[in-house]
């Protein structure tokens, strides 16, 4: 047997050990940081390891690896299995191929290519769209932010930032905002967070008044972002109320999907992002809403040279064959880019669009199943809003940090919080389109269970902390 036969093998024996162990224990037995070093050999030594001794740590670290694919995984904004998007991915990793050249990559070219085009069309931008792919969400909203500073003063590519400029967005956005000011030169200081409201929505008014005020002291707004899907809440901006401001005022309007922009793909849903084809910029997560493997982040442009007057460069030992359109390299971030586009089109290919679509809808519908239960049971306080796969709640007096915290260190459920204005609650995230309305029920028995094994944990907010 070849050596690479041989590894895929003990691939798929290892695949194997971790499908039984995700049925066997859903929640993978969890090692205390202080102890991660002791508990398994990670250490990298002089000589060579025998096979079986390297098997047998390669078992130990499937197993005691925590499980995300499973019916008791619902702490990130991602989780379970497409398995076309697996095969796609495991495919790519064999290719190994670099998307920045058509010289490299060939036909995966053509792949990433229509999923931008159909992406473009479903939300309705023109003829001279496009995009790429990015690390991720984060990294798409810093290509954003640099499309906005650029299209407002090509300049500064050149000669740096000459004029301070400003960018929007609401208190409720992802962090990534902050991160990608400071290094896009706009400065974390000139950010300006607009108010949510109480289904922390960005409040329209607000940002118009904060533009005015802006504006008159000398600053020059130039960028707008708007979530569809806030990272706790799951809470959509209104999109055409915004776009009516940066029209206006001639800001650049990017909406960050990362999370929720996935509704693209539902007729039921896709309402949540009406407006959409008035910004500039858009970006979501195939790696989230539509179950693919980490990553798998798309940035859609709805006029192409500003995607390449930001980010091209001409570099004459790379780009020999080929035009622009097939040399991906000169609208990317990075020179050598992993291959993420074949996973999500193995998986689109496979399914259709309207499998796309059932696999948004069931995380709705889960969501469903979840608000109506915490809705007709007194134990639970909710704080989340329709048409949000984000659950937010309270069980009984438990303190949510405490709940979550012992749920994860016993072993029993993962699940994680979060906090909108005062609040602060367990955020429970239907996003595995895996999982069937059983298993959400079960999500809540198990707690409630633990909860009753665990009365300690019912106690007043303050005083939980100290008895744990
Ligand atoms: C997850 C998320 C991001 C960041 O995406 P990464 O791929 O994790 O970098 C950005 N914005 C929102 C709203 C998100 O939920």
């Amino acid at each position: 047997m070849s050596k690479i036969s041989s590894d895929l093998a003990l691939f798929n024996e290892l695949v194997e050990t971790l499908i039984s162990e995700e049925e066997k224990n859903p929640v993978a037995g969890r090692i205390d940081s202080d102890e991660l070093y002791d508990a398994i050999d990670l250490s990298l030594n002089e000589s060579a390891m025998v096979d079986d001794e390297f098997k047998s740590v390669l078992r130990e670290i499937v197993i005691s690896t925590p499980k995300t694919a499973t019916n008791l995984f619902f702490n990130q904004l991602f989780g379970g299995r497409q398995s076309k998007a697996v095969l796609g991915d495991l495919l790519a990793v064999m290719l190994n191929n670099s998307m920045y050249t058509y010289k490299v990559a060939g036909p995966q070219v053509g792949i990433e290519q229509e999923i931008i085009r159909k992406s473009c069309n479903l939300i309705g931008y023109g003829p001279t769209s496009n995009g790429t792919f990015p690390t991720g969400g984060s990294m798409s909203n810093y290509m954003a932010m640099v499309m906005a500073r650029d299209a407002k003063d090509p300049n500064c590519r050149l000669d740096g930032m000459s004029r301070p400029m400003v960018a929007y967005t609401s208190i409720e956005s992802h962090y990534s905002i902050a991160k990608n000011a400071s290094f896009s030169g706009v400065g974390r200081n000139n950010i300006r967070y607009i108010q949510a409201d109480s289904n922390g929505k960005m409040i329209p008014e607000k940002l118009e008044e904060q533009i005015i005020a802006d504006i008159r002291v000398g600053f020059i707004p130039a960028f707008v972002n708007a979530t569809a899907g806030t990272t706790v809440l799951g809470a959509f901006d209104p999109i055409n109320e915004i776009a009516d401001i940066t029209e206006k005022y001639n800001i650049w309007l990017h909406v960050d999907g990362a999370y929720s922009g996935g509704v693209i793909f539902s007729n039921k849903y896709k309402y949540l992002v009406n407006g959409i084809e008035r910004s500039q910029s858009f970006s979501y997560n195939a790696h989230k809403m539509l179950g693919t493997p980490l990553t798998c982040s798309i940035i859609l442009v709805n006029d192409k040279k500003q995607l390449h007057d930001s980010f091209s460069n001409d570099a004459d030992y790379l780009y020999q064959t080929d035009g622009d359109d097939f040399n991906l390299g000169k609208t990317s971030f990075q020179c050598g880019r992993r291959n993420d586009a074949l996973k999500f089109w193995t998986l689109w290919k496979s399914v259709g669009t309207i499998g796309l679509k059932k696999i948004v809808d069931q995380q709705f519908e889960l969501a469903d199943v979840a608000l109506e239960y915490i809705r007709s049971n007194p134990d639970y306080t909710l704080y989340s809003f329709d048409d949000s796969i984000s659950v937010c709640f309270n069980y009984k007096d438990t303190d949510p940090m405490d709940l979550c915290t012992a749920l994860y260190e016993h072993q029993v459920t993962v699940v994680g919080f979060g906090s909108f204005k005062e609040n602060t609650f367990v955020r429970f995230v239907t996003i595995n389109a895996n999982n069937s309305k059983k298993d959400i029920l079960n999500f809540f028995k198990v707690l409630e269970g633990f909860v009753e094994q665990n009365p300690a944990l019912i106690k007043t907010k303050e005083t939980t902390r100290e008895r744990l």
